[in-house]
């Protein structure tokens, strides 16, 4: 369509452009018959110089308004995986099917909201944050085509849960804590039968997460990780985490007004994982 219209449109303005040479080259020996005809001549090519640039301006704009809006790299993903795993790799190879599950900490569990700020500090609670964050990392799993379980707290589908990784999201109390209340954790299900697989995934999460969102690593892993629930409910071939994204005191402003930058974060955790990422040392 687009096409037909250009050709016209150059073919009606050559005839056009063309007429008027033809009517003006042929009228001027008449209007000044004693003028020289150097004189003349550069009067019809500055003239024609003219026709020509208001021409070629007149066939961009026609161009760039007739082109398409889609196809000139609006459709990108948003999130990038770092092993150029994407459309190109896609194309040529079989599609694997990957399958992960988020639990979302303390969703569905009755009154049970996990850490709460007060109402000075906005009243958040922890459920939310870690609701809207999981959501949010869902959705850019599945933009990268792997599909994702949202799973409750105590979700009957733990039970012998079987996927590609198993993580729950979590934020640490909001409590002033002076100088060491900041920072996320992470803790691996240690009796998985597949360690190394749950090594990795934590070893991929940590460095992606951090690389996200500046946040530094606290090492002060509490039981209450390490013993988890869901790590002895699950199958026991699925490598398993639980992620403290943060402090919701300190490290408030990152978790309620940024959830998209730690979704990438422990998205790109997750790709890291799955596409067996290289992970610089640190
Ligand atoms: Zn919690």
């Amino acid at each position: 369509m687009f096409y037909c219209f250009y050709t016209k449109s150059t073919v009606k303005l050559n005839w056009i452009l063309n007429t008027f040479y033809q009517y003006y080259n042929g009228m001027k020996p008449q209007i000044d018959p004693h003028g020289s005809q150097p004189a003349n001549g550069m009067v019809s090519k500055t003239t024609k110089g003219i026709l020509n640039v208001l021409l070629a301006a007149i066939l961009s704009a026609t161009l760039f308004t007739a082109l398409p809006a889609t196809g000139i790299g609006l459709n990108s993903s948003p999130f990038q995986s770092k092993n150029g795993s994407g459309e190109g790799a896609n194309a040529t190879t079989p599609q694997i099917s990957l399958h992960v599950g988020l639990v979302v900490g303390h969703w569905g569990h009755g009154d049970d909201v996990g850490a709460v700020c007060s109402e000075s500090l906005g009243g958040f609670k922890e459920v939310d944050i870690n609701y809207t964050i999981a959501d949010l990392t869902r959705q850019y799993l599945e933009a990268e085509g792997v599909q994702v379980d949202m799973l409750m707290e105590f979700d009957s589908h733990l039970d012998g849960y079987i996927s590609n990784a198993l993580i729950s999201i979590h934020a640490d109390t909001c409590e002033y804590i002076p100088e060491l209340g900041t920072g996320f954790k992470i803790a691996e299900a240690a009796d998985n039968k597949r360690p190394e697989q749950a090594a990795r995934l934590m070893a991929c999460l940590k460095n992606r997460y951090g690389e996200a969102t500046g946040l530094r690593y606290d090492h002060r892993i509490t039981d209450d990780m390490t013993s988890y629930h869901a790590f002895g409910e699950i199958d026991p071939n699925t490598p398993a985490v639980i992620i403290e994204t943060g402090y919701m005191n300190q490290d408030r402003e990152l978790l309620t007004q940024n959830p998209a930058l730690v979704a990438r974060g422990i998205t790109a955790g997750i790709m890291c994982f799955l596409n067996r990422e290289v992970i610089s040392q640190e």
